[in-house]
């Protein structure tokens, strides 16, 4: 069986500089897991004592602590730039773009809707910059139970969501409402590595999806493989590898969400070809 990796997965530009940071502010503390990878949380903490709070409430005098990737709500933030706490902000710049259109748009008189998992710590924390709220979608069958107060909406999208299912919440209301502004703020690591995992299910009879299961880049990777590819399977570590999703298998693609270290890739890679097909 050949084993052929995505021509882009892994690593992209907001985790590779949240980790930087945390590489080089060490002995803090971030607020929520700084990315949506524990065998990396792991690793930040042992080599760099970088804990993980879970609790903003836990912040109070820990010296140092950095907001991770995904940004924390408007309010937490306020509190910690007040308080003694020497604040470092890791917040990936395309989560603060949609943060900042929340904002803005919202001052403007504009309902504004997201498309995403309102129990998602980037989506929480967009929604807060809303200044009278906002409404969470993930489908058009949610979207269409919503009462808009008006015709005036803005619509933004949480980065790691797929552009078809963004296009058909924008159509939906761009159809039906007057005034509907589209800012699609999907990251352009999600659209690139997104391609590539579509071409490679396409050509691949099993794929394998690396990534925390917790992490929304890594869900829709999965999603997007498993349509083009049945044998799809997203695995956290080496440990959930199963030989006989390979049995009889020629070619297995390999991928792996934005928060997947290369060292994680590398060690599971190593295992899928000592599998006997
Ligand atoms: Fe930033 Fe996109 Fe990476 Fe999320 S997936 S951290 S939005 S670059």
């Amino acid at each position: 069986m050949k084993i052929k990796l995505a021509t882009s997965y892994g690593f992209c530009f907001g985790v590779k500089r949240a980790i930087k940071i945390a590489e080089n502010t060490k002995n803090a503390s971030t607020i929520g897991p700084l990315i949506h990878n524990n065998e990396e949380i792991n690793r930040l903490s042992e080599n760099f004592n970088v804990k993980t709070l879970h609790d903003i409430k836990e912040a109070d005098g820990v010296g140092k602590a950095i907001i991770r990737t995904h940004g924390i709500p408007k309010k937490d933030l306020e509190m910690l730039l007040k308080s003694d706490v020497q604040v470092i902000n890791a917040t990936c710049p395309y989560v603060t773009k949609p943060q900042e259109i929340c904002e803005k748009m919202s001052m403007e008189g504009y309902e504004i809707v997201i498309f995403g998992d309102a129990d998602h710590p980037e989506v929480k924390g967009v929604e807060s910059y809303a200044i009278h709220g906002a409404h969470v979608v993930q489908s058009v069958e949610e979207l269409e139970k919503v009462n808009f107060k008006g015709n005036k909406i803005a619509v933004v999208s949480q980065t790691t969501r797929k552009i078809s299912e963004f296009l058909e919440i924008t159509n939906y209301l761009e159809t039906r409402y007057k005034e509907v502004r589209v800012f699609n703020t999907i990251c352009n690591a999600t659209f690139e590595n997104q391609d590539a995992a579509r071409e490679l299910a396409k050509e691949a009879d099993v794929v394998v999806v690396i990534g925390g299961k917790n992490s929304s880049n890594t869900k829709q990777l999965h999603s997007i493989c498993k349509e083009y590819c049945v044998d799809s399977f997203l695995v956290e570590s080496e440990k959930d590898l199963d030989p006989s999703w390979f049995t009889g298998k020629t070619l297995c693609g390999v991928t792996a969400g934005a928060s997947t270290p290369d060292w994680i890739i590398e060690k599971i890679v190593g295992k899928i070809s000592e599998i006997k097909v």
